[in-house]
């Protein structure tokens, strides 16, 4: 069985214990399957990139004793890809430019109403304001969204494999569910040239992945994935979701928590076993 998965960090700040145990589990998965680990720079938001913290996540995964192939896949360098992708979707008819601001999108979302969700795996849940509107062409600071009941009508039943021991097995993604608690995700961002979903398909598909080790908190995100690589005849590759690294409070980490940086527990004498140890993957896979 071919094995190809990637550790995809974005260059925003510190890597912290979750990054760590995310990404020596997916090196470890790798060995254990004879397979290839990569290494990808999601730095798309050049607004929060920086060079200080991509060359930090080079310097603590190399500490962490995982290697990679050179050079490594970085986003910024793939726009005219990305745009390629878009025009397929739009092609199909499938996308529309948005002028939407925060507040707009607040005041047509209306007051909560009992049992429909107000977010999703993409923050708010769009209303469709624009999609009607059909502002063409669009202007360089609109965003584009995918009309989600237009894609979806397009596709048949939709699934994916998961491979985590917890959740294992064949997941099937519930049209309804994408249409209420998803809505029209966001495949290019204001001034961004794309959109973390549209990336990642992308990318995945471009470098071969045949397995995406992320967290659970992205199970919902996978589902989105899994529409647009449909829609741009893409492989869909077998996902294992893992466990989540979460602090005392059992909250999940996140780049703020500069207490758990991993480049913090080097700078105090920790060992790259000790990190193994806190975040629970003891074996270390040779
Ligand atoms: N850049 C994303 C992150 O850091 C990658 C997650 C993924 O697609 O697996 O959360």
């Amino acid at each position: 069985m071919t094995f190809i998965t990637r550790f995809a960090p974005s260059p925003t700040g510190p890597l912290h214990l979750g990054h760590a145990f995310s990404a020596l589990l997916a090196s470890d998965l790798a060995k254990q399957h004879n397979g290839s680990f990569l290494l990808r720079i999601e730095d798309i938001d050049q607004s929060r990139a920086r060079a200080v913290w991509e060359q930090q996540i080079y310097e603590d995964l190399a500490w962490l004793g995982l290697e990679w192939p050179r050079p490594v896949l970085r986003q910024s360098d793939r726009l005219p890809r990305y745009r390629a992708a878009l025009q397929t979707l739009t092609d199909l008819g499938l996308t529309y430019a948005c002028r939407c601001n925060r507040a707009d999108i607040e005041a047509a979302a209306g007051a909560p109403q009992e049992g429909v969700p107000q977010f999703g795996p993409d923050g708010r849940i769009y209303p469709g304001t624009c999609r009607d509107r059909r502002i063409v062409p669009p202007a360089p600071r609109d965003v584009i969204r995918l009309d989600m009941r237009a894609a979806l009508a397009q596709l048949g039943a939709l699934s994916f494999v998961e491979t985590s021991p917890e959740l294992g097995g064949c997941i099937r993604i519930d049209p309804e569910h994408l249409l209420t608690g998803v809505g029209d995700i966001i495949l290019v961002r204001r001034n961004m040239g794309s959109s973390y979903h549209l990336s990642v398909v992308v990318d995945d598909a471009d470098q071969g992945i045949t397995d995406v080790v992320r967290g659970a908190d992205l199970f919902e995100t996978t589902q989105i994935h899994v529409v647009l690589q449909s829609l741009l005849s893409l492989p869909v590759p077998r996902y294992h979701h893992h466990r989540l690294i979460r602090d005392a409070e059992g909250k999940r980490l996140a780049k703020r928590d500069d207490a758990r940086a991993i480049a913090k527990y080097r700078s105090e004498g920790a060992s790259p076993t000790d990190i193994r140890e806190m975040v629970g993957l003891r074996d270390i896979v040779t």
